[in-house]
């Protein structure tokens, strides 16, 4: 009697996806940042338990204007997780009165409202009031992801949604990607962390080289694309100080990730507007 399937998590930037993903599978599977779009990819989490196995994509958000080509292509991979996945969880921040919900069926929905640790308690109980009279989900759960609260609730509710099935992956695996793919992920967090609006949202990570060795550290080479060549200045900093920053923090979280030393070379490069661009962004694999 095993169950397994497909939820995908569906919200605007910033409502804490990945944050929730995170704290359901208890590991650090998805990038975390206080920036909107943090996360261009689908990620796939693995929650293993003894006869369940729940998948869940995480989604770049769901934007309702979309300014270039990477940002209809997030949409788009935000759209078809939807259709492809047993139950959608969509979540909103407490005071969230505009819902993007013409993708949604009401028999699989949940909404988990998040961030309650930021409400008080009596503005709760109208808050759901409001969601359950717009008539679009099947369940209504308060959270808070980071704070871990009824988040236990909120997983019983999924897997009592799950179909009988067996399990799609191995059932000692946490995700499908690669480990480049958790490198780049790692990178790109950093730069997040590191910067203001603008160089974030204009970077592209990619790891060119990734050197298992015997006998010394493995040996990391990543490629940060920046749009404009005056970026690639403020990226590097001066005597190349901020990206020595970069560098020794994404080193450190690698290496815990890895449980190995790595040699972590990173190397600035200009891709004039590759968001906008089909070719490049296939080459990125966005
Ligand atoms: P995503 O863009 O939807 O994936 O959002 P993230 O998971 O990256 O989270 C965005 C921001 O919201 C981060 O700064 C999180 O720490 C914060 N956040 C996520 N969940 C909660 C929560 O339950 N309470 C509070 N106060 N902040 C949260
Ligand atoms: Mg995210």
């Amino acid at each position: 009697m095993f169950k397994a399937g497909y939820i995908s998590l569906v919200g605007k930037p910033n409502v804490g996806k990945s944050t929730l993903m995170n704290t359901l599978l208890k590991e650090k599977v998805s990038s975390v940042t206080p920036k909107p779009q943090t996360t261009r990819h689908q990620i796939l989490g693995i929650l293993n338990l003894p006869d369940v196995q729940a998948i869940f994509i995480d989604t770049p958000g769901l934007m309702a204007r979309q300014k270039d080509k990477l940002d209809e292509r997030m949409v788009g991979k935000a759209r078809s997780a939807i259709m492809d996945s047993d139950i959608s969880l969509l979540m909103v921040e407490p005071y969230e009165k505009e819902i993007i919900s013409d993708f949604f069926k009401r028999e699989n929905t949940i909404l988990a409202i998040n961030k309650i640790d930021k409400i008080s308690k009596p503005d709760l109980l109208p808050l759901i009031e409001y969601y359950n009279n717009l008539d679009l989900f099947l369940k209504i759960i308060p959270i808070s992801a980071k704070k871990g609260i009824n988040c236990d609730s909120l997983l019983f509710e999924i897997i009592s949604l799950l179909p009988l099935h067996p399990p799609f992956y191995d059932t000692d695996i946490l995700s499908t990607h690669p480990e480049r793919f958790f490198v780049e992920e790692i990178i790109k967090e950093k730069i997040f962390l590191c910067y203001g609006d603008e160089i974030p949202y204009d970077t592209a990570v990619v790891v060119e080289e990734f050197k298992e060795r015997e006998d010394g550290k493995d040996y990391i080479r990543a490629i940060i694309y920046v749009n404009r060549t005056s970026q690639k200045g403020i990226l590097i900093g001066k005597k190349g100080e901020a990206l020595k920053r970069i560098g020794e923090r994404a080193r450190k979280e690698i290496e815990a990730f890895h449980n190995k030393p790595v040699y972590l070379e990173l190397i600035v490069k200009e891709k004039r507007d590759w968001r906008k661009k089909d070719k490049i962004l296939n080459e990125f694999g966005y």
